[in-house]
């Protein structure tokens, strides 16, 4: 099978969250199977910088509305994934954050930046395409690629089959109706049963709306998006395409996140050398100023500070952990309130709670080493990735049961397969309840050895997603 996969990010280059990940691995995983899969995704600087001498291949040209002429550069990433860069520097080439400017507000042009990917996907996908590879399946990533399918609906001869991933629906993609033109839509695009969503042009909408296929990165997701209350407003029309919507958990990658030779790490372990893990511990009290204590139990965040995370129900019983006693170290960034929340609580905790703003790859690694507990209290999580390093690095993660979440922690009551602490409602009162149990756990040893056991053996890798995903192309191609 020939897959255009199209991408607004990759790990390790340009990553902002999930998708980055799943970006950098899914790819490699399904071209292990045998498929022919190449990336499209922006020439960020971070890609120009890394593959300077890519030559163009192609100029993809009379896209449409506003849209200009892009170049599009061939290059392969180490792991022999073909990329393919879409070169327009006046739109790609900004520093920082593929999404926001230097104020932390989104680009201006976001819908031109991001229908420009989405039209090339589709040219890709397409007989207007000049090169002599064409896909039997362009497979879109959120909203920044939505646009793609209703491209292929609407102004593609010949057009490819397409599955659109939801990592996230929370991010919609809205901008005015003038941007219709703009991006070259036609005006019959204009519907409830095209791009609009109350008065606003939805690239998320679009996606939904015109691919073969949706799929999402987790079972319990793909059926709680199907809900009014969970749905972000696109509920009907996903239960609507139920048919067509899957879910898939994803999975992680298992070369870069292996304790047993993460180069971040002060010292490797694994399942058969578990203790030497408190060394890493020790280590990371010490790097980030915490009293260096074997007795305490060290819970740790490394995540998107937003009220998705739900990191202000842990704020708001962080003391009372504290209190338990044990230690906290945060790695984050994200909204300002949040951000300054846990900076001020570590200012009164020095100690005993280490707060670091920023976004800092070799850190987090060392966090799921040196951690004891990882505390995810998501509001809602179409996969989440950490609790699925932690269960690797055998740092218990306490998760609420929530989409990906639920898929993958089993809690400590279940003797037999437990391997973390699930609770229930979204309250600080019920995280707080599992908290404590985590912190009683960690102090029996045999119950610890027990859970952090099940973790690690827990097969995280990308091969079981790439089948699930290569099967669902053959489905689409026919
Ligand atoms: P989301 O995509 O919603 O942010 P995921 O758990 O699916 O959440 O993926 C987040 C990814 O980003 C993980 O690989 C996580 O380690 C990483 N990450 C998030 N925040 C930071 C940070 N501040 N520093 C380093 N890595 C981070």
């Amino acid at each position: 099978m020939k897959i255009l996969f199209a991408t607004s990010e990759i790990a390790p280059w340009v990553k902002t969250g999930g998708l980055g990940d799943v970006a950098g691995a899914l790819p490699a995983a399904l071209r292990a199977l045998g498929h022919d899969v190449r990336v499209l995704v922006p020439a960020y600087p971070a890609l120009l910088q890394a593959f300077p001498d890519a030559p163009e291949i192609a100029r993809p040209h009379w896209l449409g509305g506003l849209l200009p002429t892009p170049g599009l550069r061939q290059a392969v990433a180490p792991d022999g994934t073909p990329l393919l860069l879409l070169d327009y520097r006046h739109y790609f080439d900004r520093p920082g954050n593929p999404y926001l400017g230097p104020e932390g507000r989104d680009w201006l042009d976001n819908h031109l930046r991001f229908g420009l990917l989405s039209r090339v996907a589709a040219w890709l996908g397409s007989e207007a395409s000049s090169l002599d590879w064409v896909p039997d399946v362009v497979h879109c990533n959120d909203w920044q690629t939505g646009l793609a399918p209703a491209y292929l609906a609407y102004r593609a001869e010949r057009p490819a089959k397409s599955l659109f991933t939801l990592h996230n629906l929370a991010f919609q993609g809205l901008f005015d109706h003038a941007s219709l033109f703009e991006l070259g839509l036609p005006d019959a695009a204009w519907s409830m049963h095209g791009v609009e969503f109350y008065g606003h042009l939805s690239f998320l909408k679009a996606g939904l709306q015109h691919a073969s296929a949706i799929s999402t990165v987790s079972p319990s997701y793909a059926r709680e998006i199907q809900t009014d209350a969970e749905g972000m407003g696109m509920a009907g029309l996903l239960r609507h395409r139920a048919d067509d919507l899957t879910g898939i958990l994803n999975g992680i990658d298992t070369r870069d996140w292996d304790p047993t030779r993460d180069r971040h790490l002060a010292k490797h372990y694994g399942p058969r050398r578990i203790e030497d893990k408190a060394i890493n511990k020790a280590k990371l009290q010490e790097e980030v100023g915490l009293e260096v204590r074997a007795d305490l139990p060290l819970f740790a965040v490394v995540s998107r500070l937003t009220e998705q995370k739900g990191l202000d129900l842990f704020l708001d019983v962080a003391a009372k952990t504290i209190d338990l006693p044990a230690q906290i170290v945060v790695l984050g960034s994200g909204a300002h309130a949040l951000e300054h929340g846990w900076n001020s609580f570590a200012q009164r905790h020095p100690g005993r709670c280490a707060v670091r703003i920023g976004f800092d790859e070799g850190f987090a690694h060392r966090i799921e080493a040196g951690a004891d507990i990882f505390v995810m209290p998501s509001r809602f999580e179409p996969c989440g990735l950490n609790q699925l390093y932690s269960l690797r690095y055998g740092t218990p993660p306490v998760v609420r049961a929530t989409g990906g979440l639920a898929d993958t922690v089993i809690d400590a009551a279940d003797e037999k397969h437990g391997n973390g602490f699930v609770f229930g409602p979204a309250t600080a009162t019920a995280l707080y309840a599992a908290l404590q149990r985590a912190a009683a756990a960690w102090r029996d040893p045999d119950i610890w050895r027990r859970l952090q056991k099940h973790g690690m053996a827990r097969d995280s890798s990308w091969a079981e997603a790439a089948g699930h995903y290569a099967a669902l192309y053959k489905r689409l191609a026919g």
